[in-house]
C-alpha cells in the first residue's frame, strides 16, 4: 500500500527528486562492487530490507505520511541554574526551564547527508567513495541484514529492566552496534544498581539483556563530564566517545520504583522538555567544541531513552540553537518481518551515533531560533567555552566564592585584625 501510495503522491516524487539533486553533490558515490567495496554487504543487501527503508524514509522528510513524522522543535530557555551564583548544579539537580518554538522542521533536514548516502543506496545501489562514509552505511546494512533480529530479541522486554539496565542493554543492543566503534562507557556508579558481573573466561561484563552469553561490547568507567563549577556530572552512558544516552531520573518522577503502566507512561513523557537530558547536551556541546575544533559543526545530539520510546535533543554551541525531536517508538510502527522494533528508530539512532560523517549543521534558518543559553549562562559562560573536562570531573559541591565577594565578606575589624596579626613576626624595631 505504502509503495503505491508513494509513486500517486506527486509530493513524495518531489521530495526524493529534489533529494536526488542535493543528494549527490554531498555524497560523491560509486556503483558497489564486490572487488573495491570489500564488503558483500553492499551487493547481497536484500529487496525486502530495502523497501522496509523506502517506507521508513518518508518519516524523516515527509509531515503528510500516515505512520510518523519526525520533527525537529528549537527550544528556549526561559530559567535555569546553568550559571547559579553560588554553586555548580550535578546533572540530577539541574533547572532548566523551556519552551518550544512555534516552527518545526522535519528530522532529516539537518541529517541530509546520511539520507542522501541511504537514498542513493536504494535507488542505484551505490556506495560513497569516501572511505570512512562507506564504512557507516556498511554498519546499518550489516545491523538491518545480520544482527536485527537477534537485537531486537534481546530488546523484547524493555520494562522489566531498571532504568541502568535499560540503557546498557539499548546501547549494547542498538546504539553501540550501529556506530563506527562498538565501545561504549556505561557510568561505573551505576554498577551496583545492574548485575555488574562479568563472564568468567573472557572477563567482559554481562549484559543484562535476557539473551544466554551476551556481552557487552562496552565497559563500566569514569562517564563524568563538566565542570563542578556549573552544570556536570555522570552521564548514563557515551557511546564512542561521541553521543550521550541519558535515561530520566524515575525517582524525580514517582516515588514508586514499582514497574507499573503508570510509572511507563510517566517514564516516557518526562523524555519531553527534559532538563537533565537538556544540561547533559548542553555541556557534551561545549566539550566536543573545545575537544574538537577541527569538526564541522558542532551540532552534538544527546539520546534520551526509557523502555517504550527515544527522543534526541541537539544543541549547537556555536550557533546556541537546541532542538528536540518528537518522541520515537521504539517499537511498532515499521518493524522488520521477523520483529517488532521500529526500523524509523533504528534509522534515527544510526543518523545520531553517526552525526560526525551523517549529519550537515543546523539550517540557516535555525540560526535565528536561539536557545538563550549563552543569555542564561553569561556569568559563566566563559567556564561552558574553555574549561570543561571529561573524566574526574568532581561532585563537589562546596562554595568557592570570587575575590570581590570575599572582600564584602571581610568584617572591617578583620582588616585591623590582619595588621595587628603581622606584627607578631617583626622585630621590636619594625613595629
Ligand atoms: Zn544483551
Amino acid at each position: 500500500m505504502s509503495s503505491k501510495r508513494r509513486c500517486e503522491d506527486s509530493n513524495n516524487i518531489n521530495v526524493y527528486k529534489k533529494t536526488r539533486m542535493d543528494g549527490p553533490s554531498n555524497v560523491k558515490t560509486r556503483v558497489a562492487s564486490c572487488d573495491n567495496d570489500n564488503d558483500r554487504i553492499f551487493l547481497e543487501f536484500p529487496n525486502s530490507l530495502v523497501n522496509a527503508l523506502n517506507i521508513a524514509l518518508d518519516s524523516f522528510m515527509d509531515e503528510k505520511n500516515w505512520m510518523g513524522y519526525i520533527a525537529l522543535v528549537p527550544l528556549k530557555i526561559i530559567n535555569s541554574n546553568a550559571a547559579d551564583g553560588h554553586e555548580g548544579f550535578p546533572f540530577s539537580k539541574a533547572y532548566c526551564c523551556t519552551e518550544r518554538y512555534t516552527t518545526q522542521y522535519s528530522f532529516g533536514s539537518i541529517f541530509r547527508k546520511g539520507l542522501s548516502m541511504l537514498i542513493e543506496f536504494i535507488l542505484h545501489r551505490t556506495t560513497p567513495e569516501n572511505k570512512q562514509e562507506r564504512f557507516v552505511l556498511g554498519k546499518l546494512l550489516h545491523y538491518l541484514f545480520d544482527r536485527m533480529d537477534t537485537d531486537a530479541e534481546a530488546m523484547k522486554n524493555m520494562e522489566t529492566y531498571m532504568e541502568t539496565e535499560l540503557t546498557a542493554v539499548i546501547t549494547n543492543h542498538l546504539f553501540g552496534k550501529l556506530s563506527t566503534s562498538t565501545l561504549f562507557t556505561i557510568d561505573k556508579h551505576c554498577k551496583g544498581n545492574s548485575r555488574g558481573e562479568r563472564n568468567i573466561k573472557t572477563n567482559k561484563p554481562v549484559c543484562p539483556c535476557e539473551k544466554t552469553d551476551c556481552e557487552l561490547s562496552g565497559d563500566f568507567g569514569d562517564t563524568s563530564i563538566g565542570n563542578w563549577k556549573v552544570w556536570h556530572g555522570n552521564v548514563d552512558v557515551m557511546v564512542n566517545n561521541e553521543v550521550v544516552v541519558a535515561s530520566p531520573d524515575v525517582e524525580a518522577e514517582s516515588s514508586s520504583t514499582e514497574k507499573s503502566p503508570v510509572n511507563v507512561k510517566l517514564k516516557s513523557s518526562s523524555l519531553t522538555g527534559n532538563p537533565q537530558i537538556i544540561a547533559q547536551n548542553i555541556v557534551f556541546s561545549f566539550l566536543q567544541k573545545h575537544r574538537h575544533p577541527e569538526n564541522d559543526n558542532f551540532l552534538c545530539p544527546c539520546i534520551g531513552v526509557t523502555s517504550k520510546d527515544i527522543v534526541v535533543y541537539l544543541y549547537d554551541s556555536i550557533y546556541d540553537v537546541l532542538l528536540e525531536s518528537t518522541i520515537i517508538p521504539l517499537h511498532g510502527m515499521i518493524a522488520s518481518p521477523n520483529n517488532n522494533i521500529n526500523l524509523v528508530a533504528v534509522l534515527v539512532s544510526w543518523l545520531v551515533v553517526n552525526y560526525k560523517y551523517l549529519c550537515d549543521g543546523v539550517m540557516e534558518e535555525m540560526k535565528t531560533m536561539k536557545a538563550d543559553f549563552f543569555q542564561q549562562a553569561e556569568a559563566k559562560l566563559s567556564i561552558y567555552e574553555a574549561q570543561l573536562k571529561a573524566g574526574e570531573v568532581g561532585n563537589a559541591c562546596f562554595t568557592v566564592y570570587t575575590r570581590d565577594i570575599l572582600k564584602n565578606l571581610h568584617h572591617p575589624s578583620l582588616v585591623e585584625l590582619k595588621k595587628r596579626k603581622r606584627l607578631i613576626f617583626m622585630e621590636p624595631s619594625e613595629k
